[in-house]
């Protein structure tokens, strides 16, 4: 066998991320329309769910209990002014990323929010 060139397929980041989980929440990956933002939380909606998350800015499944409150609240008016769910429920159970806090806001009775985005703004 001809003795091939090796192409270096370690980086420092990818070595850096097999040592710690790298977490979806922490990257905030832009993959989808912020609609709120400050320097506690951010509010964006579910890949998986479409509805709308509130995400901690801090890696830390327990926030105190005043900031958990404020970023319902943020999380409340984002859902009357962009979606049409007809009452809901704030979901803070984080089964895929336990260690991160966040909560969703899901349509009463439902679970997914699909075609309940407003579009007419
Ligand atoms: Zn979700
Ligand atoms: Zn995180």
């Amino acid at each position: 066998m001809v003795a091939r060139t090796r192409q270096a397929t370690t980086s420092p980041k990818s070595a850096l991320q097999s040592m710690n989980e790298p977490c979806e929440l922490c990257e905030a990956a832009r993959l989808t329309e912020w609609f709120y933002e400050d320097e506690t939380c951010w509010i964006a909606e579910c890949e998986q769910c479409y509805v709308p998350m509130v995400v901690w800015k801090q890696h830390d499944p327990a926030p105190p209990a005043a900031l958990r409150d404020t970023m319902m609240e943020l999380l409340g008016v984002v859902v009357r002014e962009s979606y049409c769910f007809d009452g809901f429920y704030v979901d803070d159970n984080m089964r895929s990323i336990p260690a991160h806090y966040h909560a969703h806001a899901r349509p009463r009775g439902g679970f997914f929010g699909h075609g309940l985005r407003r579009t007419d703004l």
